[in-house]
């Protein structure tokens, strides 16, 4: 696809980039098939095609529009489009620019401005998100049943009193790794976190979770608030760095959402020539906590597997941002669980970070779709790898859903 790019963008490391990308559409219309919100409308502007175009128009004529607006904002950035593309488009990294450009191009309300910077304050702060959730917890029984499914029930964020997030002692360990704690899974879950969880020591893998070191960036990120996102990223470059110079072996996240930002790293930070070199060794380190064990010799940790049927959702980050569709999966066989069928290709559960809040019918049509397939073969529970996903099935779902750590953790 062939772009003249307006002159305000001509020259711009954006804008050719963005024209760039575009040129490997060649408007085939294979990833229709694989977008859950070109499926949900049948609007092609709500397809991957339909938003290329959108974005196209805007490098070319310098202006958006509120359409634009809001097709690009229904876009869940799953990447399912990118999978199925057979012409290698960079759907994510093209989305990424063209909603920076749309939000100087096409100023929101004061409303919607106000509400996405109180999700970016918000989410990025453990403490304080905590803190929200006790009030919102508090408010429970007052709030309407859409407002109730959008708080984590209480034994699903007081993570502070779970006994496996007490600190451990310190054990000496051959093997080290960093461990991104993940602000969002910190403040809302009990999941024993990789530093504290007893399967280290039985592994023998010390974890180090630098305290400098804070949300991943993809918060700001994909609110558009790009150099935000960066400074989450140098930031932790910064925390990171003389551990990784000390020899940790890998950066390990347990939320395939800040994963795969971290990968990401070093293609946004490339032009920085303070953290080109860095961001690139960082996302190179950068291993989902799945990936480590899969590795390991799991008989060590001594798992119950009796618990019945386990559904997996694999999120979208790991099948396509990560480009593990079944690791998930590989682990949970690997440590001997009984893995439940399920009917269809999965799509997007509807989470897709702030999504399910900010665009909130749409993620619970796609929720009930998901949670349809994932409970076919009637499974004792559902397990994923990203927080924002557990949270957003486990509000509709008639089974527990659970990181899927907390079945391989026993203390
Ligand atoms: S599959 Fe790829 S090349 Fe074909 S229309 Fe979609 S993005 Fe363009
Ligand atoms: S990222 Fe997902 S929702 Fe967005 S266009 Fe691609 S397939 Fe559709």
């Amino acid at each position: 696809m062939h772009v003249e790019l307006h002159p305000r963008f001509a020259g711009t490391g954006e804008g050719e980039s963005a024209r760039a990308l575009t040129a490997a559409c060649v408007h085939c219309g294979f990833c229709l098939s694989t977008c859950p919100t070109y499926l949900d409308t049948r609007d092609e502007r709500d397809s991957p095609r339909g938003r290329i175009y959108l974005i196209k128009h805007l490098l070319e004529s310098g202006a958006a529009s509120a359409q634009t607006q809001l097709h690009l904002d229904r876009c869940l950035t799953c990447r399912n489009c990118e999978t199925a593309c057979p012409s290698g488009m960079q759907y994510g990294e093209l989305l990424d620019i063209g909603r920076g450009l749309m939000e100087h191009e096409a100023p929101r309300p004061a409303v919607d401005r106000g509400v996405r910077w109180m999700l970016r304050f918000v989410l990025t702060r453990p403490r304080l998100l905590a803190a929200a959730l006790r009030v919102g917890q508090a408010l429970r029984p007052f709030v309407t049943e859409q407002l109730r499914q959008k708080i984590p029930p209480r034994q699903m964020r007081d993570a502070e009193h779970n006994p496996a997030h007490s600190p451990a002692p310190a054990r000496a360990h051959e093997r080290s790794m960093l461990v991104l704690e993940g602000c969002v899974q910190r403040a809302a879950t009990p999941i024993p976190m990789p530093p504290r969880g007893a399967y280290c020591d039985k592994l023998g893998i010390g974890l180090i979770s630098a305290p400098q070191a804070g949300c991943c960036g993809a918060v700001n990120y994909h609110l558009a608030a790009h150099d935000a996102g960066l400074d989450d990223m140098r930031r932790n470059i910064d925390a990171w760095w003389p551990y990784i110079e000390s020899g940790a072996e890998a950066i390990v996240s347990s939320a395939t959402g800040c994963g795969a930002m971290l990968v990401d790293y070093g293609r946004l930070l490339a032009d920085d020539p303070a953290y080109a070199e860095k961001a690139r060794r960082v996302s190179a380190l950068t291993r989902d906590l799945a990936q480590i064990l899969l590795h390991e010799d799991l008989r060590a940790l001594a798992v119950d597997t009796q618990v019945g049927k386990v559904a997996v959702h694999p999120p979208c980050t790991m099948q396509h941002a990560l480009q593990q569709p079944t690791l998930l999966e590989d682990v949970l066989r690997k440590a001997g669980f009984d893995i439940a069928t399920t009917v269809e290709k999965l799509l997007c559960c509807g989470s897709a970070g702030t999504y399910s809040i900010l665009q909130s019918d749409t993620s619970e049509r796609l929720r009930a779709t998901m949670l349809n397939a994932l409970t076919h073969d009637r499974p004792a529970l559902i397990a994923t790898a990203n927080i924002g996903c557990q949270l957003h099935l486990q509000a509709a779902a008639a089974v527990p859903v659970v990181h899927w750590i907390e079945l391989l953790d026993k203390p």
